[in-house]
């Protein structure tokens, strides 16, 4: 596949299968209409600390409960400063819907402190200055880029390694080796978007276990669809309609 032409078209056929999906549960919603992030995006205005909290909040969570824990800590505590020198018991319980609330609080906290004490208050925005701060990756630096910064990067998580390798777009056996093997080979104009449409694709249309292949647009072009999707009766089912409106429903 020759990504860097067919990347925008692959973007273009993921929300043109999400919108068939939404007209054939009926006008159903998608599972999740914006990702967490995009939605903090969307509502803070790109504001990079709780851009950065929020994607910490995200690990091992739902969006949904990403997005309660972000507005109950955020309600509270309103800038790095009076994070830093918040209890970390109070932040415990307003975090505690996104679960793993101890390591997490302790987390935000420290990140904070250091904001506070060596960047102004300011988050960095560079990946070297986000990677420094305890408990950031690659990962999470790459979304603050993106969605705090609006500058180029492609934060890879499960999703995106995931259908990047199933469409043929990498060979790659972690995140990080499809993070560089999607840098090289996708036009910098397209980084920004391949995150947040991706991970809703991956949400919804092109999951882990019973991706839904009988309606994706993107079959033509798909190595997991050639390789295994024409001799797979429980990932194309001939009654794609009704099957998809019950998936939605789950
Ligand atoms: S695996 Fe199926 S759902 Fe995923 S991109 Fe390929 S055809 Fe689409």
């Amino acid at each position: 596949m020759d990504d860097v032409v067919v990347v925008g078209k692959v973007l273009e056929l993921m929300h043109e299968t999400m919108k068939r999906l939404v007209m054939d549960a009926g006008g159903s919603a998608l599972r999740s209409r914006l990702t967490a992030l995009r939605e903090l995006q969307e509502e803070e205005g790109r504001d990079p600390l709780r851009i950065l909290i929020g994607t910490i909040l995200s690990a091992r969570t739902r969006d949904e409960n990403t997005r309660i824990a972000v507005r109950n800590l955020f309600s509270r505590f309103k800038d790095a400063r009076a994070l830093a020198d918040a209890d970390v018991s109070e932040i415990e319980q307003l975090i505690r819907p996104a679960g793993f609330y101890r390591v997490k609080a302790r987390r935000i906290k420290e990140v904070a402190k250091i904001i506070v004490d060596e960047y102004n208050g300011d988050v960095p925005d560079t990946l070297e200055g986000l990677m420094r701060l305890p408990g950031v990756g690659r990962k999470t630096a790459n979304c603050v880029l993106v969605y705090a910064f609006d500058k180029p990067a492609i934060p890879v998580d499960t999703h995106v390694h995931r259908i990047a390798n199933r469409l043929g777009l990498v060979s790659s056996r972690s995140v990080e080796e499809t993070e560089h093997m999607l840098m090289e080979k996708v036009d910098m104009a397209y980084w920004k978007r391949i995150n947040d449409t991706f991970v809703m694709f991956g949400q919804n249309v092109c999951r882990p276990v019973a991706p839904l292949c009988n309606l994706c647009l993107l079959k033509d072009m798909c190595r997991y669809y050639r390789e295994k999707g024409s001799s797979n009766k429980s990932i194309i089912s001939s009654n794609s309609s009704n099957r998809t409106t019950d998936q939605i429903k789950r």
